[in-house]
């Protein structure tokens, strides 16, 4: 069959991602009808617009001779901002660049005590005047500390644990300059000690230790010293490079000492220098959708200021900066490298992670974030899209059903979300069971997730509400259509059972476990029952009922049988224990013999690991 579409000779085309056939065949002058015809002939059915996965472009690529190179959504977005004179990695002369405050994450295991350390950081820092203000939650915030006679900023990233820095580094965000890793001093290093560090390393950004908890009586932060050594972390009074801080949170001891530690390592191992004149860029750290303020978003500036009235986009969203607040509520005139603050004025809610940049006009950046959106579109689209070909509907059919999972997620900040998501797609399962997230959003469970989740294709989805709620009305539609919503508040526990509910859609595993066997002294016949085997059970017992497969020197030579009847004299026996005599007939076998080795087992239902 031929389609009389174009052939290739190895000349490249560029493609973006998710690019329909109809952009494939604009760039090599062909008719799209005849691409349709070709992936058809190839075993899949692609309609011209639809918008294709990267294997699908570059099989027919292949197939026509041409060199498919898929342009990443980074590249991409190079080119785009190219097209607005915008060069983001553009080098910064020296004599622009100025000294700027780190900023630090904290990590480390589950009530190790990060958050009772963030607070406690936090309150040593209440500038006089400010106390009365209401502080808010906006996701960083930065405290000032006076080191060798100068005062100096520290930036805090609020939501501790490793899952937001990860969210974060998965989209090329890398805001961390320096990791708190936190570790009690009571209990050690544990699982998510370690994960933490692994995450820092992977980063390559530098680690303080707080060993918290030193208040406890049975605190021990010398074996916390000892145990770190173990993965690379040496403390500086051993002769290392790590600087390792005793702290106490709660009673709010060593608070100073942890600042200190934190400005010394980043003077010793970091330059961080940035540029402040210039329009700003930086990154998205937080962001919800506010009832009273509309789109709500924390970003951290990297370079250059931004100041209320700038034009910027974030992400997909865009807009002008109406106002900006610090931590504590107080409206900031402008905002510098490291600088956090909220921002108000954008038109829709950002994405963690997402970079943000001013820009000179309105038309700018709305431009900017309408072609971002589009292409978004596209490709979450051919994301979301499992192959239509022949092959794998024919296997669907086959294997008669498919076990998944699907799930909408909801939740207070983007951040949220995609942590949870994240996290969910870490839970180690089984090839033969599907995950799939076919929607998440910021903000309250609506009609229109019900609506998504019930009409999801393969099951119906279940609705995962994390921080925020459906109406009475929305609880309604989902009961009568018979659509699950869970709610949480804590990201471990929905982890946990989300992973539970994973394994229990798998089918039950058997395996055989023995129960004992037997051997058989002498053979009777009975004109009623026929053979009859008189046996001694040499180990474990027997059951009448069970399982059971004869061996003759040490032979299988019957497999399948069933220990049908059981005997001990003249009664029937649902059991016979190790070193007792016993009749039995068995049925699935022949002839039973002298000197023939009953086994018998029992299936039992595997635990999943
Ligand atoms: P996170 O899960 O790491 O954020 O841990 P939290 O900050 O929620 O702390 C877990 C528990 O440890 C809470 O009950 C805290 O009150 C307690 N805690 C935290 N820091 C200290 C400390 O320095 N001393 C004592 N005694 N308890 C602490």
């Amino acid at each position: 069959m031929s389609s009389g579409a174009p052939r290739g000779n190895g000349q490249e085309i560029r493609l973006s991602r998710g690019a329909s056939l109809s952009d494939f065949a604009d760039k090599i002058n062909a008719n799209p009808g005849s691409l349709v015809q070709e992936m058809f002939n190839l075993g899949e059915m692609v309609t011209a617009t639809q918008s294709c996965s990267d294997d699908t472009l570059l099989l027919l690529g292949e197939h026509l001779g041409f060199d498919v190179q898929i342009v990443s959504p980074e590249d991409e977005d190079r080119a785009l901002l190219a097209q607005f004179n915008i060069d983001l990695d553009a080098a910064v002369d020296e004599d622009r660049l100025v000294t700027r405050p780190p900023v630090v994450t904290v990590m480390g295991h589950v009530d190790h005590g990060k958050t009772k350390l963030l607070d406690a950081i936090r309150k040593t820092n209440v500038v006089a005047g400010e106390a009365g203000g209401i502080t808010q939650h906006i996701g960083a915030y930065q405290v000032h500390y006076e080191h060798a006679g100068v005062d100096r900023a520290i930036t805090f990233l609020d939501t501790p644990g490793h899952e937001a820095f990860t969210a974060m580094r998965a989209r090329g965000a890398q805001v961390t300059d320096i990791v708190i890793l936190v570790v009690a001093a009571d209990d050690g290093v544990m699982p998510q000690t370690v994960e933490a560090l692994n995450h820092a390393k992977a980063a390559e950004v530098p680690i303080v230790v707080a060993v918290n908890k030193v208040d406890k009586p049975d605190a021990n932060p010398d074996k916390v010293r000892q145990q770190l050594t173990d993965y690379g972390l040496l403390a500086e009074e051993y002769g290392g490079e790590t600087m390792f801080v005793n702290v106490a949170a709660k009673p709010g001891i060593g608070i100073d000492e942890l600042l200190e530690a934190v400005l010394l390592t980043a003077d010793a191992s970091l330059e961080l220098t940035a540029p402040t004149d210039g329009p700003a860029q930086g990154v998205v750290v937080e962001s919800h959708l506010d009832k009273g303020r509309g789109a709500v978003a924390t970003v951290l500036v990297q370079k250059g200021t931004l100041r209320a009235g700038d034009s910027i986009v974030a992400g997909g969203a865009h807009g002008r900066v109406r106002a900006m607040l610090d931590e504590n509520g107080k409206s900031v005139a402008a905002a510098e490298p490291a600088r956090p603050v909220l921002v108000l004025g954008l038109t829709s809610v950002p994405g963690a992670g997402d970079t943000f940049l001013a820009a000179e006009d309105d038309r700018t950046v709305r431009q900017i974030a309408e072609q971002r959106q589009a292409r978004r579109r596209a490709a979450s689209f051919a994301n979301s899209r499992t192959r239509a070909t022949l092959e794998t509907l024919m296997e669907q059919l086959k294997e008669g059903e498919k076990t998944s999972l699907t799930l909408v997620i909801k939740g207070d900040s983007s951040g949220s979300v995609e942590a949870l998501e994240d996290a969910l797609f870490k839970i180690e399962i089984p090839d033969e069971i599907q995950l799939k997230v076919i929607h998440r959003g910021v903000g309250a469970i609506t009609e229109s997730d019900v609506n998504l989740a019930s009409a999801s294709s393969d099951s119906t989805a279940t609705i995962i509400g994390f921080n925020v709620r459906a109406s009475n009305k929305v609880k309604d539609m989902a009961d009568r259509a018979n659509v699950e919503i869970r709610y949480y508040s804590v990201i471990y526990q929905a982890i946990e059972e989300i992973e539970a509910a994973l394994k229990g859609l798998l089918k039950p595993e058997y395996e055989e476990v023995e129960l004992g066997t037997a051997e058989i002294r002498e053979v009777f016949r009975s004109s009623k029952i026929g053979l009859i085997a008189g046996c001694m059970v040499r180990t474990g017992l027997l059951r009448r009922n069970a399982k059971a497969r004869v061996l003759r020197d040490g032979v299988v030579v019957g497999e399948n049988v069933t220990i049908s009847s059981l005997r001990r004299f003249k009664d029937d026996a649902t059991e016979v224990r190790e070193g007792f005599e016993c009749g039995l007939t068995l049925s699935g076998f022949g002839t039973p013999q002298i000197g023939d080795v009953i086994e018998t087992f029992e299936m039992r239902e595997k635990p999943r690991a």
